[in-house]
């Protein structure tokens, strides 16, 4: 039986965006980092749902629902200082964010991406990190960041 991830089940997504936050909170307390209104709110954005969000749908909502006129730069900086510090990741394929659950130790992550629902779950795979870089090296090849990205239907979608 395959395991149902979280982000494909009917839960309590308030709970996520909770946790997530007061994570943030304490990593930020506990490294010295100053996660500003600003950031906090861009992080609490990326959380909304567990599908990868753009910077424009984020600047989108600010000016929405904050009525602030968050200027680009100030988002993407935002951005970068949530990515810098692990908190969330950057799917590239689709040029959009997500949270990190477990922003507390250094990691590489794989990504499922699903083409219907647009839902990403995470993997932490060391047995893939591993092999990428082992074959990496095969070739002289030496990895600094990996990101997997996979396309495919998810549970729900696959059963719908
Ligand atoms: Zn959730
Ligand atoms: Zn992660
Ligand atoms: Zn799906």
């Amino acid at each position: 039986m395959p395991i149902t991830p979280l982000a494909n089940r009917p839960h309590d997504h308030s709970h996520c965006v909770h946790s997530a936050l007061s994570e943030a909170d304490a990593l930020c307390a506990q490294k010295g980092l100053r996660l500003t209104a600003l950031r906090r709110r861009v992080l609490e954005l990326v959380w909304q749902s567990h599908k990868p969000l753009g910077a424009y749908d984020i600047l989108g909502v600010l000016s929405e629902q904050d009525g602030r006129r968050a200027a680009p730069p100030t988002v993407y900086r935002a951005l970068d200082f949530l990515l810098e510090n692990g908190l969330v990741h950057r799917i590239a394929s689709l040029n959009a964010f997500m949270g990190c659950s477990h922003p507390e130790h250094a990691h590489q992550g794989q990504f499922l991406i699903c083409r219907n629902c647009h839902v990403a779950i995470e993997l932490e795979q060391l047995s893939i990190s591993d092999a990428i870089v082992a074959s990496a090296s095969e070739v002289g090849f030496s990895v600094e960041t990996q990101t997997v990205e996979v396309v495919g239907l998810c549970g729900t979608c696959r059963s719908a």
